[in-house]
């Protein structure tokens, strides 16, 4: 007879499917973040006046908050 113990397969029977679900998870996760990292156009304002805030065009000098509807120039704009 082959001399495995019962704990040794035990735990190959529990270590293998643990590991195929922590790569899976892994890669999983990974993918979620790569998806995440889109490269924009837009970037974060905020309001002078009532400190919201939202995202504008990055090609926009001045933007208008959608909270009080304030103009202003965009901090950070090129000119
Ligand atoms: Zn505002």
């Amino acid at each position: 007879m082959i001399s495995v113990s019962l704990i040794s397969l035990l735990a190959y029977f529990l270590c293998v499917p643990l590991t195929a679900i922590m790569i899976l998870w892994l890669y999983d996760d990974e993918k979620r973040y790569s998806k995440k990292a889109v490269p924009t156009q837009k970037t974060m304002c905020e309001c002078d006046i009532c400190l919201f805030h939202f995202t504008a065009d990055k090609e926009e000098v001045f933007v208008r908050c959608p909270q009080c509807g304030n103009l202003m120039e965009r901090k950070g704009a090129k000119h």
